[in-house]
């Protein structure tokens, strides 16, 4: 074949089993610094999140109909690609080299003159046995680890598979892409003298919030399966070890595991927030129904900002209206510097940390995040009377905490900063989910996404799926009641991490 002018590195990149961030750091850095991205199915799509804004990203589906890929298209793209960008990854499900044919596409690609390199992954036999308490090795059961293909059995005449030898083999046997020839495997194994009773577990979705995992024997675990409705992407592990041991299975003792919970901030902390219900194995169903809307006169706001120094308190409400601030003093060249001696109080630990991230010490957070309470001990803490109090929040923003900190003699000056508006999401997953009475907490963190979730959702589709409503705090929960939804959990901690602390604790009931 004829050598095209080329430029470009391929990276063949191991994403990992699943969870997002089992892939390596050097896996992420590279994917970061991607000019196009070269995915396949089992790699988590959420990890492209972390790609440049402008990077390419093409998804190569191997078997799924019309837009699926064969490897001779995939190898072309590769070439394709690497003469028109820098740096590609080419990011592979668990470990390039385990039955990923990373191996060809890199000799592929030695072959075509393209440099490479490949960054090895967490393979699915070694994740799906840690997430399901099994030690692929034992001092006493296990001495010897096997990974093979399960497909490779599918009518071939010539198997490169060992059937006698495997079936004597003392140790783990770990079965890829085997679903399918479940039957025929067992078959192999109990033909060729591995005993009946040998114990078996199956993983699937290993490492996500949907993992399951059945354990029986060789002569029943097909049964089982069926039992329990476990399908591909399975791994199958045999031996010994397959039994697991109950005080290796941590991750059914995560108070979120395969809970399903709906989010329903903006885009930006919904990602924020799935992330945390990530970490502790729940599953989040991400519903951005509200956006962010820049004003559209911002006379005031840079009013504002010019004489920031002649106020005595400067109050945030919330951290997106911190981060509003500071982009815009950043655009005006400027920085932290412009607050001089004004004090300045934040609602929440999360707005203060905010601030924190822009140099600013905050003098004042209350003791609970509400304005009321802001307001209330502010008042009792500072001497209001006659000062000049700046209040920098949504265009939403109630009227409670003006009124308040006016009663006490504040001369207040009301500023918006930013606005928020009803984004219009697409439903049918999380509709489907809550007709089934599959999802388990329905989150709101303020009165404004409550309302906009009510607007696309009826409030009888959610009062008949049995979900649990989590409220961030008093406000939310009052717009939640006016709406007709009672509340179930409301923390006393009004913060989103007070949020999800609740929800665990009434789990774990
Ligand atoms: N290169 C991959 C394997 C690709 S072959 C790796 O190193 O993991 C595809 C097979 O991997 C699937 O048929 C299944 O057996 C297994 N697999 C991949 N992801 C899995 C997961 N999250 N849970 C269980 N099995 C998985």
């Amino acid at each position: 074949m004829s050598i095209r002018a080329k430029k470009g590195k391929v990276y063949l990149v191991g994403a990992g089993p699943g969870r997002i961030d089992l892939i390596t750091l050097r896996g992420l850095e590279l994917l970061r610094r991607a000019d196009c991205v070269i995915y396949d199915k089992l790699a988590n799509p959420a990890l492209l999140r972390y790609a440049k804004p402008d990077a390419e990203l093409i998804a190569t589906p191997k078997r799924t109909g019309g837009e699926s890929f064969t490897q001779q298209q995939i190898n072309k793209l590769l070439i394709e690609k690497a003469s028109e960008h820098n740096t590609i990854v080419r990011l592979k499900g668990g470990d390039p080299y385990i039955f990923g044919r990373g191996t060809e596409e890199a000799k592929w690609l030695v072959d075509n003159g393209i440099d490479f390199e490949v960054v090895p992954g967490v393979t699915a036999a070694v994740a799906a046995s840690a997430y399901a308490g099994i030690a692929l090795t034992d001092r006493d059961f296990s001495s010897q680890v096997a990974f093979i293909t399960g497909r490779e059995a599918e009518g071939k005449q010539k198997s490169g598979i060992d059937w006698g030898n495997l079936a004597h083999f003392s140790g783990t046997l770990c079965f890829y892409m085997a679903m399918e020839n479940f039957d025929f495997i067992v078959e192999q194994l109990t033909s060729k003298g591995m005993s009946p009773k040998t114990p078996v577990a199956v993983i699937t979705e290993a490492t996500r919030p949907a993992q399951k995992t059945a354990k029986a024997t060789l002569a029943t675990i097909a049964e089982e399966c069926k039992k329990q409705k476990i399908g591909p992407p399975a791994i199958i592990v045999i031996g010994a070890t397959s039994k697991g041991d109950s005080r290796l299975e941590w991750l059914t003792k995560q108070p979120l595991f395969g809970k399903k919970i709906v989010i329903t901030r903006d885009a930006e902390g919904n990602a924020e927030l799935a992330y945390k219900i990530a970490d502790k194995m729940g599953l989040a169903i991400e519903l951005p129904v509200t956006k962010l809307k820049p004003l559209t006169d911002s006379t005031a706001f840079l009013k504002a900002l010019s004489e920031i120094k002649t106020y005595d308190w400067v109050i945030f409400t919330s951290a997106t209206g911190v981060g509003q601030v500071f982009d815009m003093l950043s655009k005006l060249n400027n920085d932290a510097r412009v607050f001089g001696s004004a004090k300045i109080a934040a609602i929440g630990t999360a707005t203060a940390s905010q601030l924190a991230g822009f140099g600013i010490k905050a003098d004042f957070v209350p003791t609970t995040f509400t304005s009321q309470v802001l307001a209330k001990e502010l008042i009792e803490t500072a001497e209001l009377r006659g000062r000049k109090v700046l209040l920098l929040r949504s265009k939403l923003a109630s009227n409670e905490l003006p009124d308040m900190l006016s009663k006490a003699g504040a001369v207040i000056t009301n500023v918006q900063v930013y606005t928020q508006e009803k984004n219009l999401c697409d439903l049918k997953n999380a509709s489907e989910l809550l007709a089934e009475k599959r999802v388990d907490w329905i989150t709101f963190a303020s009165p404004f996404s409550a309302a906009c979730f009510f607007e696309q959702v009826p409030v009888d589709v959610v009062k008949s799926s049995n979900v649990k409503i989590a409220s961030i705090g008093p406000v939310t929960t009052k717009q939640l009641a006016e709406l007709g939804v009672q509340v179930d959990i409301e923390p006393a901690v009004h913060t989103i991490d007070g949020l999800l602390a609740a929800i665990e604790q009434a789990e774990a009931r």
